[in-house]
């Protein structure tokens, strides 16, 4: 699912979306200057593999995301203190952000019931 940034104002807009067994599901608007603020929720289950034992088990997963989505290039003017994520053609690829969230979750140390 992919958001036209130009469509999105002050007003927020609820977005939902399903991959496999997770939701993503929360609401963008726009913030200032170039920054559309998404705020939201992934939750559900996601096959990970232990770093102990090397077995895939299914974690809960429960994470809020909080970041910005800036329309083109983003040049902090004070040392980034916030996440901001570039949407280089006009629009938020809600997918992919998700997908990212997911990676950097499976990148964790993660270990099973057996082994904590
Ligand atoms: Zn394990």
């Amino acid at each position: 699912m992919k958001i036209k940034l130009i469509k999105v104002s002050k007003t927020p807009s609820d977005f939902e979306i399903k991959s496999d067994k997770i939701t993503f599901k929360g609401f963008i608007q726009y913030d200032s200057d170039k920054l559309f603020r998404l705020n939201a929720e992934i939750k559900g289950s996601l096959p990970v593999i232990c770093d102990i034992c090397a077995e895939e088990y299914e974690m809960n997963v429960n994470e809020k995301v909080d970041f910005f989505v800036s329309n083109g290039l983003y040049e902090s003017s004070n040392e980034s203190l916030i996440d901001v994520v570039e949407a280089m053609d006009g629009e938020a690829d809600l997918d992919e952000i998700l997908a990212s969230e997911l990676e950097l979750i499976k990148s964790d140390y993660n270990t099973c019931e057996k082994c904590k």
